[in-house]
């Protein structure tokens, strides 16, 4: 679990204004659901047999009244729950975003932490696959805005239940067939969750997975043109993909599409965008049955990529330092920044007394673009100086109601 110092801290308030913005024009509106939900939504939204809910869940009992409850390790299913508590889907679909800390005991490693942030977005009662498609195109804009190089799409469909069923009835066959040479975690999944023994990473499985049967190829009519829906969309948007038929994601709730972006610049931890459809999570949850699809995005990990290579230190400066010596004089100087903040500028009031010099030094070192100078002589005619920091200027004196006009020209122009 990090801790965000100040000039991190302000890099990710520059992405969330970004990412707010960025959903704004889909015309997503947020949700906020708390951090702690009872066990049983994972297990049963989640599944019961995925690595988060086997391994990875911080969860506890509440003392007062012995219920079970978990940190949430994922955003999808707090929002279909808080959708279905509160009835948000009766009678309009809804464009829904999410944002906050995720919570997963997982081996901690460069861009897998244990508490990590996610921006979710779902769209709860549509039923593609022109949502899907808005969604991978969404995804693609923000990562133009954000400059992000190297970025891949892979995409693939899961199908329906009856079609995943079939396919799943022929995966055990191929793999009990090679059962011996599976790792501990294939043996473990070959009966529980067979579909995740395709997406293992481990080398030797490899041939293995490469040679099994294709969920893509049980996939019927209806499966395949919402495939197909997607794809033309994705095309027509100039979206390019990869269709990866292993692609199954972690989570059991996916059915027909299913997405991920990767990257080589992260390492190992590839993957920093993923979702896909999952149109039977909302009933399953207890809801009215309703289609939807989202995706959740790793922040530290896109984070890594935008600010890789931008210069350290503050990412903003205040306008204005005011520097003051003298009991009038900071009576004074305390009135100037007050309208300074009222006219829009930053401003910082030095603390702590020390005479012009000592003070201008800490003007200097704030970045501010102007220094606003007050003496006691000055406050006697109700007056203030003010110089530029950065650059050409004279230092100027003006009566104080006049400085926040003043800087404020100089600041944002005259027709500020
Ligand atoms: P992975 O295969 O990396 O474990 P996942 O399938 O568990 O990912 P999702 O549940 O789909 O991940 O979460 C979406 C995104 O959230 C991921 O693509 C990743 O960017 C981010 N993410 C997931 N787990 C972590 C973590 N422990 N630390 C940082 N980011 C994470
Ligand atoms: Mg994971």
């Amino acid at each position: 679990m990090n801790d965000l110092l100040p000039d991190e801290a302000e890099r990710w308030e520059a992405f969330e204004e970004i990412v707010r913005d960025w959903l704004r024009s889909y015309g997503y509106r947020p949700i906020r659901t708390p951090i702690v939900e009872p066990t049983a939504l994972f297990v049963r939204g989640v599944g019961e047999h995925t690595d988060i809910v086997e391994k990875e869940m911080y969860s506890f009992e509440d003392r007062l009244n012995g219920e079970q409850l978990t940190l949430r390790p994922e955003g999808t299913a707090p929002c279909v729950r808080a959708v279905t508590e509160h009835n948000l889907l009766f009678g309009q679909p809804r464009r829904l975003y999410y944002s906050g800390p995720m919570f997963r005991h997982e081996r901690p490693q460069k861009g897998r932490y244990r508490q990590f942030h996610q921006v979710g977005v779902e769209a709860l009662g549509f039923a593609g696959p022109d949502v899907d498609a808005e969604h991978i195109i969404m995804c693609a804009r923000l990562w133009d805005d954000l400059g992000l190089e190297d970025v891949t799409l892979e995409i693939n469909s899961l199908g329906d239940a009856t079609e995943r069923a079939a396919h799943r009835a022929a995966l055990i066959a191929y793999l009990e067939g090679h059962q011996d040479k599976l790792d501990e975690d294939g043996k473990r999944r070959l009966y529980t969750n067979p579909l995740r023994v395709l997406d293992t990473k481990n080398p030797a499985l490899q041939a293995i997975v490469e040679a099994a049967p294709r969920l893509m190829d049980y996939l019927g009519e209806a499966s395949l043109a919402h495939y197909e829906g997607v794809t033309a969309l994705l095309r027509e948007a100039c979206v390019p993909y990869t269709l990866n038929t292993r692609l199954v994601r972690g989570l059991d709730y996916y059915n027909r599409t299913v997405f991920e972006w990767t990257t080589t610049r992260l390492g190992s931890q590839a993957t920093f965008c993923a979702g896909g459809r999952y149109d039977s999570l909302i009933e399953q949850l207890g809801g009215k049955s309703a289609p939807a699809c989202g995706f959740a995005m790793g922040m530290e990990r896109v984070m890594l990529m935008w600010a890789e290579g931008m210069e350290a230190g503050p990412l903003v400066s205040p306008d204005v330092y005011v520097v003051h010596v003298g009991e009038q004089a900071g009576r004074l100087a305390l009135r100037a920044a007050e309208q300074l903040r009222s006219a829009g500028l930053a401003v910082i009031y030095h603390c702590g007394g020390g005479n012009f010099k000592s003070q201008m030094k800490k003007a200097d070192a704030s970045g501010s673009a102007f220094a606003v100078i007050v003496g006691d002589d000055e406050a006697a005619a109700g007056e203030v100086s003010f110089k530029p920091l950065r650059g050409e200027g004279e230092q100027r004196r003006v009566p104080v109601d006049l400085l926040a006009p003043e800087l404020a020209a100089v600041l944002y122009g005259d027709d500020a």
